[in-house]
């Protein structure tokens, strides 16, 4: 099966095009500026070139027009017709308390992701118009399948989704964790029990995602009971941008100090906090960081012991959740390739019987321990691959509806 995965944007769309029985990525890209003027950067397998071409997308619309018109170039393209795309996979960011699974797109569907918009207003609407522009385009017949960032961590026990602020505030609002990155979380927590050869229904798992944004989460037997990114994905680890967790007060305090409105303090703590932040405006890009860290800058310094520490502290409180744990997983930008913050974290977690081995350490990329063979719990990199894991689960649906 071919499956085609977006990812759409407010003014981006990201695309995969997918071979299910090999797992070959048969063309990549990506459409820029949409409802500006509109850049494609195609890549197709039959090169590694990468084509760039301006085209005109007012909307979402023509970006999947020329993504579809791209595949099918008899030069550049992948595929001669349409109807060797079996079926598409969307990203969708928000699927509240509707969606604990990937789904195949109907009207009901599309209805609770509008009900969801409240939930995520800057993610969900981008990913409609992502999904009613495939239908415009692609017709109703190419059946469409939702994999949601938070659907994989609905199994989580009331005590781990709930906020101590007044009952009310879910009852009418439905305010709760709800984590993100899910389809991270769940591929590589699958891939870490596949890897180590651990029981798939007896084992404790944690996963630590980090990226740009950064997650970590505890997965027991396969299913989430704890994750640090909550209503919004502004909770938990120190990211790029994103402060994660801090006394709620903090708000009120700089927004009465700096004469400012709590969306604005909201905009700060997502947008100019997190390694940007601590570094003094330095970087949020963990690379440029850890090469000013070493040329001796405290700045840079500073938000890469932060960066660690925190990580440290919620491997710490979910090994207490779940009373123990097998394997620990590093993954994403960072978590696959910093051996650094690798060594750092791994470092701090001798009381549990782990000791780093420096040369796996180097590991950059692919699957691979990272501990010592008489190490009590294993870590692991694990690279994610959130496309194919939206491919796998979009064949599944589309293969059992059929
Ligand atoms: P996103 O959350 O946007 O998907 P990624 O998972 O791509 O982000 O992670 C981006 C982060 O990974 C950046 O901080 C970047 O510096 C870091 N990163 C990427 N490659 C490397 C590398 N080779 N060594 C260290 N850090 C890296």
């Amino acid at each position: 099966m071919n499956i085609l995965v977006i990812n759409a944007g407010s003014s981006s769309l990201k695309y995969q095009l997918l071979d299910t029985d090999s797992g070959e990525v048969m063309a990549k890209g990506l459409c820029e500026r949409i409802g500006i003027d509109g850049v494609l950067t195609h890549t197709g397998n039959k090169s590694d070139e990468k084509f760039k071409f301006d085209i005109a997308m007012p909307t979402h619309k023509e970006a999947i027009q020329s993504v579809i018109d791209v595949l099918l170039d008899p030069e550049k393209g992948v595929i001669s017709s349409m109807s060797e795309i079996d079926a598409v996979g969307h990203r969708v960011v928000h699927g509240g308390e509707f969606f604990s699974d990937s789904v195949i797109i109907t009207e009901k569907v599309l209805k609770a992701i509008e009900d969801c918009v409240p939930l995520a207003p800057l993610h969900n609407p981008p990913n409609l118009i992502g999904i009613q522009a495939c239908r415009d385009v692609m017709g109703p017949d190419v059946p469409m399948v939702a994999v949601f960032d938070t659907a994989f961590h609905q199994t989580m026990p009331e005590k781990a989704y709930m906020y101590a602020i007044p009952y009310k505030y879910y009852d009418q609002y439905k305010v709760r964790k709800y984590g993100f990155h899910g389809t991270s979380h769940r591929f590589v927590s699958k891939e870490t029990i596949k890897f180590l050869g651990l029981d798939p229904e007896n084992s404790k798992v944690i996963v630590a995602h980090l990226g740009n944004g950064s997650s970590i989460s505890a997965v027991v037997n396969g299913k989430c009971v704890d994750t640090s990114m909550g209503l919004t994905p502004l909770e938990g680890l120190v990211m790029g941008t994103r402060s994660g967790d801090l006394d709620p007060a903090v708000l009120e305090f700089i927004c009465k100090k700096e004469n400012m409105d709590v969306s604005e303090m909201v905009r700060i703590l997502n947008k100019e906090s997190g390694l940007l932040g601590l570094s003094k405006g330095l970087s949020s890009d963990f690379r440029d960081l850890n090469e000013a860290s070493e040329n001796g800058n405290p700045d840079a310094k500073r938000a890469i012991d932060c960066l660690c520490y925190r990580i440290v502290k919620y491997i710490g409180s979910y090994v207490a959740a779940m009373n123990g744990v097998d394997a620990i997983a590093f993954t994403g930008g960072i978590g696959e390739n910093a051996a650094l913050v690798r060594k750092t974290v791994v470092d701090n977690l001798s009381y549990l019987g782990i000791t780093l081995d420096e040369e796996a350490n180097k590991a950059r990329g692919e699957d691979k321990v990272i501990s010592t063979p008489d190490s009590k719990v294993t870590v692991a990199v694990i690279p994610t691959n959130e496309e194919l894991a939206i491919c796998q689960e979009t064949a599944e649906l589309v293969k059992n509806q059929k």
